[in-house]
């Protein structure tokens, strides 16, 4: 059986642990509104998605 020569010492796996951190998301402006809005997501705020409108925003709703 494969086992690890020695015990992975409290700095080591400290030191492994500094570089899994939470990533921020990108964030571009919306092709149909400019709004800023999360990469490859539906705009929330006019519901466009790779140029054509995936849902009715509830803007558009209440007028
Ligand atoms: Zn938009």
């Amino acid at each position: 059986m494969a086992n690890p020569k020695g015990k992975t010492s409290r700095t080591r796996t400290r030191q492994r642990r500094a570089n899994t951190h939470l990533a921020m998301p990108s964030i571009i402006s919306c092709s149909n509104c400019k709004k800023p809005t999360q990469a490859h997501h539906v705009c929330t705020s006019c519901g466009y998605y790779k140029g054509r409108n995936v849902f009715e925003s509830k803007e558009k709703e209440k007028k």
